[in-house]
């Protein structure tokens, strides 16, 4: 299986990647909807994370929203793995165009990924609601209770909330992308979280190769599945 991944990945002139939580526990970072996922695990609250992580609730209960947030949505130690690195290899190569995530951490700009599209923004882009100042990551980690700016709005993190759209622009980019390319790995994602993951569907090529440790309702477009952990998967079959 991986030296069919191997072989696609040899053919391919224009691959897109996209990507979700899945992704990222290799390097520790536990996804939603595993065994071992966020959504699975008492989180200390009686309140459900969705429900925690809407905009409702961080305009109502902005202290216990970030309270959670830096208790479980926070990996600022972490560091890419092997899926992270192997995309960027590909992309270095002139072999990939740009790297789709759901993810937040990111850990594919860390990896090296120059063109990624992050449909649901970053923990590192954080601002002021008032002035509009943008903030890094430190200011929600070195700040207690809900962070504020020297003006005396709440910085809040650009992270699209439930409730909350996807940028236009970033969305427009990835269906661009994705009608161009001849190759989509799709790895790490239950592919139940819409509007993103609806955007699979907006790939017109070849190859479609599905890595994920659990069944998608998507697997049946497929001309590959496997179900290994993508870190592994990735690093053998890229090299
Ligand atoms: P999800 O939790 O719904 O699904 C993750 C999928 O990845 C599961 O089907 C699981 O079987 C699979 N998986 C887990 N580890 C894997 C591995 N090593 N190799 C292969 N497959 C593996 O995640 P989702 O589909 O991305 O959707 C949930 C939302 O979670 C996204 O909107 C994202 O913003 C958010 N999220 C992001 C992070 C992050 O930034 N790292 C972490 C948790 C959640």
């Amino acid at each position: 299986m991986i030296s069919e991944l191997r072989r696609i990945i040899a053919d391919a002139k224009r691959i897109v990647f996209f990507g979700g939580a899945g992704t990222s526990t290799e390097s520790g970072i536990p996804d939603f909807r595993s065994a071992g996922g966020l959504y699975r695990r008492s989180t200390g609250t009686f309140t459900a994370p969705e429900e925690v992580l809407s905009h409702r609730f961080f305009v109502h209960h902005a202290a216990e929203f970030f309270d959670f947030y830096r208790a479980h949505l926070l990996y600022p130690d972490a560091r890419p793995n092997a899926a992270h690195l192997a995309l960027a290899r590909l992309e270095a190569r002139g072999q990939l165009t740009a790297v789709i995530t759901q993810n937040i951490d990111g850990l594919h700009q860390a990896a090296g990924s120059r063109n990624v599209l992050e449909l649901h923004g970053s923990v590192h882009r954080n601002r002021c609601q008032l002035c509009g100042r943008r903030f890094g990551l430190e200011a929600i980690t070195g700040s207690i209770g809900v962070p504020a700016c020297e003006c005396g709005g709440t910085i809040k993190p650009e992270v699209v909330l439930y409730e909350e759209a996807l940028d236009a622009n970033v969305l427009d980019a990835a269906v661009a992308h994705l009608a161009a390319a001849d190759t989509l790995i799709v790895g790490g994602t239950s592919l139940v979280v819409y509007p993103a993951a609806g955007l699979v569907r907006e790939f017109g090529g070849r190859e479609l190769v599905l890595i994920n440790k659990e069944p998608t309702g998507y697997d049946d477009l497929a001309t590959l599945v496997l179900r290994e952990p993508i870190g592994e998967a990735l690093g053998a079959a890229v090299g």
